[in-house]
């Protein structure tokens, strides 16, 4: 348990450490020229307990993400009173799209066309709608999930007969910054295939979404026109576990 000087210190580090991503991301969006309300700030909770997180929530925080469906189940009754926006931007798993489905307003990790036909089926029969972005593997590693760059078109194209899921946008996770330029060109891949499906205009397809950029590149992804970013150490600190664990196919 922690002591009352202990929650208060920590409320104050996360109230502080939020102030300097939106203060970066402030300056990311002056330097090349676009409008802060053009770029969202997610919170990624992973491993984070539920009293952590409304501490970033009472600090002004309005979306969460959330990669495993166990994970909004265990924190879900600690944070029900709280008016937060939840999205899964985790691998999602066959036989947790009916849970998830409680939790979410957005699934960020789609990259499977049974799995959308899945999704469709029980939104029908709950008479609602779900947004989509769909996650591409920009790295080309084999390990990592998304689906490859040159089927995201084609995927899109498909995606229109499932009239209960609107295709909002693209989703990537990319090489870590340390990466350098390799890191730099998985961001401009993504939104090269952004704007191509724009230009498609596809029917019921918006493209308004390009999730993209991470504690150490998310004014790098601003500079290339990420709309959401997805920022967990910054604000709440290191995590225990490897991410490995939650983004690719080895170590699990
Ligand atoms: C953990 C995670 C993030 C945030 O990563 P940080 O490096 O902690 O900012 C973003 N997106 C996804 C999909 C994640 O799993």
């Amino acid at each position: 348990m922690e002591s009352d000087v202990e929650q208060r210190a920590d409320a104050e580090s996360i109230r502080h450490n939020l102030q300097a991503v939106n203060a970066r991301i402030d300056a990311a969006c002056r330097r090349c020229g676009r409008s802060r309300d053009s770029v969202r700030l997610l919170l990624a909770t992973k491993t984070v307990p539920p009293e952590r997180i409304r501490r970033a929530i009472e600090a002004g925080c309005t979306l969460i993400g959330e990669n495993k469906v166990q994970e909004f189940q265990h924190k879900h009754a600690a944070l029900a009173d709280l008016a937060v926006e939840r999205h899964f931007i985790g691998h999602l798993q066959s036989n947790k799209i009916n849970d998830v489905l409680k939790y979410v307003t957005c699934i960020q990790s789609l990259d499977r066309l049974d799995h959308a036909e899945k999704l469709q089926a029980r939104l029908q029969r709950e008479g609602r709608r779900l947004d989509v972005l769909v996650q591409v593997n920009t790295s080309n590693e084999a390990s990592k999930f998304g689906m490859a760059p040159e089927a995201v078109i084609g995927f899109v194209r498909d995606m229109t007969r499932f009239d209960c899921l609107t295709v909002r946008g693209l989703m990537t996770i990319g090489l870590l910054f340390s990466e350098g330029e390799r890191a730099r060109d998985c961001l401009r891949l993504l939104r090269t295939l952004f704007d191509r499906l724009k230009s498609e205009a596809i029917d019921r397809v918006t493209m308004d979404v390009l999730s993209m950029g991470m504690s150490l590149d998310y004014e790098q992804a601003i500079e290339e026109g990420s709309t959401l970013v997805r920022v967990g150490t910054a604000v709440f600190g290191k995590r225990p576990t490897p991410d490995g664990y939650f983004w690719s196919e080895k170590d699990r």
